[in-house]
């Protein structure tokens, strides 16, 4: 049998430490650097910062031949690549942004076996042209970041990655390893089909940051001034720290920058409606400046290293727990403690379905988006350890409580209101789902004004006299949250309806606990 004369583990540890100047892997790293050096497939899931990169480059830099790496934003690569040029390894880009010329040496490069890695984006790996290239030149591996962008279960879907598939075919003996942070089972099963990676070996790190101190806290609803003053509030106490303040909207995010710098913080604003020199010049400060917060939509995170974030605070919450979980990831990349604030509040349950529905995609894709949106409310306004919540989800069913997020500092008293549940939903279905919510809690509590006779001859009408005012809005609300009742915008007369089928039934029945935190001030009597 041919001897094996793949790289070894030791020169890989050699070449990390001459390079990077690390002195060891950590986590996966060493695994999945083995499987890659000795010509096998990979899907590796490794935590925002847990070091992907390198588990992709070390074996390119080791193996014969080019190392090819997909990636989806052009920032993303050209940090890279220039990050390894300035430590000596030979990278370049192919991208749109180059001029012709520029192609060219970079094919030159990659034809003479200079090149020890070569960027490419999935749009330009589409075209035919690109591939045939490719073809001639001897590759060493190949690595597609991000890989979640394949599967529509993810957060982050780009049709382009669709075609990477085919990579399977024009380069068989290649191995190909597969990066990305956000994975939850069947995202993961999506990527090992799109991707035709049905032999690959798949490693899942363990989703913990110990250093991360998470908490969540319920807005004042439908008051935007009293969430921006409370940003304000939280920006100040840690006066001096650098961090990511996250908006839903351009709006929200120039209002809130523009409150925090009226309170002496250096805040920069950061979004879409910036043109990108613009963006980076934004991005510059913020990596320069002390004590320089971020405040930001998702146009901005994905590939930002900045190791010294101390917090992330979510003005506005994220879409889902992945989304959650690499947004807050931004803090704390130093090991170093950091934390990670979110605000929400039922009218943002209701914005993000919102949203949802407006966007051209597949019925069962929205679906999952849907359930998706409510999982992350459930955990945001649930009383399970968030950390624990979060990577069970992503099914490290055996994840402990962290010790250190608001549930474990001060669990919160909960209390079993499966009965105000089913009488709550009751109430709303007995009503034709055609009424908001103070209404429904006045049908609820005998309060209606002016109640006619057919709504007082519904058996639900004031059957709810066990529970404060207080009492049901938090039971609605959490309601809302579960997604057992969803709240239908309607023109700005927000009506509440029924929520999932099977869910609302699964209440009926008693099957399904439904626990809400106190204090909601409860039975007290009314007179
Ligand atoms: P990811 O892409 O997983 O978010 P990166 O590859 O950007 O993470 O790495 C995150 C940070 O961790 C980088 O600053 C990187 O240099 C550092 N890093 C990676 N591997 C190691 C290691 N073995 N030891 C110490 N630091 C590491
Ligand atoms: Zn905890």
């Amino acid at each position: 049998p041919p001897a094996d004369f793949s790289p070894t583990l030791d020169e890989a540890r050699t070449l990390l430490e001459r390079v990077w100047g690390h002195a060891d892997f950590r986590g996966l790293q060493a695994s999945v650097i083995q499987e890659v050096l000795a010509g096998r497939d990979v899907l590796a899931v490794l935590p925002t910062g847990g070091g992907k990169s390198v588990c992709y480059q070390v074996p390119a830099i080791l193996r014969p031949g080019v190392g090819l790496v997909v990636s989806p934003l052009i920032a993303l690569m050209t940090d890279q690549v220039e990050a390894l040029k300035q430590q000596g390894v030979a990278a370049a880009r192919l991208d749109s942004g180059l001029t012709m010329d520029e192609r060219s040496a970079v094919w030159r490069a990659a034809r003479s076996g200079e090149l020890d890695l070569l960027y490419v984006s999935p749009e330009g790996l589409a075209s035919g042209a690109m591939l045939e290239r490719l073809a001639e030149l001897p590759i060493s591996l190949i690595a597609i970041d991000e890989a979640h962008c394949v599967s529509q279960w993810g957060h982050d879907f780009r049709p382009d990655y669709r075609t990477l598939g085919r990579l399977a075919e024009i380069f068989p003996r290649v191995p190909r390893i597969a990066v990305t942070a956000t994975a939850d089972a069947r995202t993961r099963d999506d990527i090992l089909a799109s991707l035709k990676l049905g032999e690959a070996r798949v490693f899942v790190d363990s989703f913990a940051r110990p250093n991360l101190q998470l908490t969540a806290e319920r807005k004042v609803n439908g008051s935007r001034a009293r969430t921006d003053a409370r940003v304000v509030e939280l920006v100040r106490e840690r006066r001096g720290r650098s961090g990511v303040v996250y908006c839903g909207s351009r709006d929200g995010c120039e209002r809130v920058a523009d409150a925090l710098r009226d309170a002496g913080t250096n805040a920069i604003a950061y979004h879409a409606g910036f043109d990108a020199r613009e963006r980076d010049r934004r991005l510059e400060r913020f990596l320069a400046e002390d004590g320089a917060v971020m405040v930001a939509t998702i146009a901005f995170g994905m590939g930002v290293d900045k190791p010294d974030v101390r917090f992330v605070i979510h003005a506005d919450p994220p879409g889902s727990l992945e989304a959650y979980w690499q947004e807050i990831g931004r803090a704390g990349r130093d090991g170093e403690p950091a934390e990670g604030v979110t605000l929400y509040g039922p009218s943002d349950i209701a914005w993000s379905l919102r949203r949802l529905d407006g966007r051209p995609m597949a019925e069962e894709v929205k679906q999952v988006q849907t359930r998706k949106v409510r999982q992350l409310f459930a955990m945001l306004d649930g009383a399970t350890c968030r950390p624990q919540a979060v990577r069970r989800y992503f099914g490290e069913q055996d994840a402990q409580p962290c010790g250190v997020c608001d549930v474990c500092g001060d669990p919160p008293a909960t209390f079993d209101a499966l009965v105000p549940a089913q009488k709550a939903l009751a109430a709303v279905q007995r009503l034709g789902e055609r009424f908001g919510r103070t209404r429904v809690i006045d049908h609820l509590m005998g309060r209606t004004k002016d109640v006619q006779p057919w709504e007082a001859g519904l058996s639900t009408w004031g059957v709810g006299a066990d529970l404060s005012l207080i009492g049901w809005r938090d039971v609605i609300d959490h309601l809302m949250f579960e997604g057992l009742l969803v709240e239908d915008p309607n023109e700005g007369k927000p009506l509440i309806r029924l929520g999932d089928p099977q869910a609302v039934r699964a209440v009926y029945r008693g099957e399904r606990e439904v626990r809400v935190k106190e204090p909601p001030t409860r039975a007290v009597a009314l007179d």
